[in-house]
């Protein structure tokens, strides 16, 4: 089937996806400008913030492609104190960023779920209400969940990291804590709370197939997600998954692969958000600005005080970890407009297809 064909169906089977993921040069290109027009049509130009706040590198959590894995031996580890968090907050506010991120290596203790409601509270107090809180704490209960949604969060991102159970078992350690079964009801139980709920994958893993990324791509349109954040696997030297570097796509095809990812979710869930993010920008300096202009709408600045960045190293050569938060917001605008686009200041950017959902239900 040419990709003319394949392009003009309403729903793409497994082989169709497969063959898009193959595409080169004009092709490509076909594919890219394709997603780009579906966007524009949809959701516009507009490109909505969420300024990132790294929250911790503590995790208790063992990945096996994460630098901040628990038995990485790191030096730094940290933890934003309360004040610290809203203060970044503040930041965003005070530049009509319309939202934050708040992401973190993942605890269940008390005194971690405690924190993070009193920051979600403390949030709303400093804002009047106004600004968006996205959550990316990981795996924890329902009524944990449910006690930060009840205080102001709204969209919560879990990567399934990779919807085939088989290739999940091999990037994590076999233990209850790393469950496949156990993340899959984690993201039914943020749906059922009434989060926006975001999901993603890793692109060019080691033991990853074309047929994996297409069965994710098919598992974030069965499972109706709101967001979605993936992008490349990059690797990192003290983890266990570096002994198979060697196996690994170079990290240009990588990106590639990511911009064709991005490219076909847009095109099957037009009015979704997704997330423009870092590790595109590891690889190419304006690969957040490439995947912006063929499907992304959602930018994350890093907020997180600048003597913290380097010690959130969930890969190798993250960039701007030496920057304050100031430097990046004033190379925001000159980096949206190059591709032509928008900032939506001061809005929450919600997620449409979730508008669209709430008002038919
Ligand atoms: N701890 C939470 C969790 O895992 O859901 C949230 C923070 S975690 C650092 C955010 C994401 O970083 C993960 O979902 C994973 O996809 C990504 N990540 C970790 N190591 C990575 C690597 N080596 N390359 C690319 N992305 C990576
Ligand atoms: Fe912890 Fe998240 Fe890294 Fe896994 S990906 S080790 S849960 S921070």
């Amino acid at each position: 089937m040419s990709i003319h064909d394949i392009l003009n169906k309403t729903e793409f089977s497994k082989e169709d996806i497969v063959q898009l993921l193959k595409l080169e040069g004009e092709d490509e290109k076909s594919l890219l400008r394709h997603s780009a027009k579906i966007k524009e049509e949809n959701i516009g130009n507009k490109v909505y913030l969420r300024g990132l706040i790294e929250m911790s590198n503590v995790c208790a959590k063992d990945c096996l492609y994460c630098g901040i894995r628990k038995s990485n031996p790191i030096d730094n580890r940290y933890s934003l104190e309360e004040n610290e968090v809203l203060n970044a907050i503040k930041f965003a506010y005070d530049n009509r960023y319309g939202s934050v991120a708040i992401q973190s290596g993942e605890i269940s203790s008390t005194a971690f779920t405690e924190k993070i409601n009193n920051i979600i509270q403390g949030s709303k107090e400093l804002s009047n209400g106004e600004i968006g809180i996205t959550l990316s704490c990981g795996e924890q209960n329902e009524s944990t969940y449910q006690k930060w949604f009840d205080s102001g969060a709204h969209r919560y991102l879990l990567r399934i990291e990779s919807s085939t159970k088989e290739l999940y078992n091999k990037i994590h350690p076999a233990d209850e804590n790393h469950d496949f079964e156990a993340r899959i009801e984690a993201l039914k139980v943020l749906k059922k709370i009434g989060y926006q709920v975001g999901t993603g994958v890793m692109i060019g893993l080691p033991f990853q197939t074309l047929e994996h990324l297409a069965d994710d791509l098919l598992f974030m349109k069965n499972s109706d997600i709101d967001m979605c954040g993936m992008g490349p696997y990059i690797e990192h030297k003290e983890t266990p998954l570096y002994e198979f570097k060697g196996g690994l796509l170079p990290l240009n095809e990588r990106f590639r692969l990511t911009l064709k990812m991005i490219a076909i979710l847009r095109i099957m869930m037009p009015d979704i958000n997704i997330a423009a993010t870092t590790a595109l920008q590891t690889i190419d300096k304006i690969g957040r600005e490439k995947a912006i202009q063929i499907g992304a709408n959602i930018l994350m600045p890093n907020i997180t005080p600048g003597k913290y960045r380097d010690s959130y190293a969930l890969y190798e050569n993250k960039p701007c970890t030496d920057e304050n938060a100031d430097d990046c917001k004033s190379c925001i605008d000159v980096r949206v407009h190059l591709v032509n686009h928008e900032v939506g200041y001061g809005n929450w950017g919600d997620s449409k297809h979730y508008g669209k959902k709430q008002q038919n239900s």
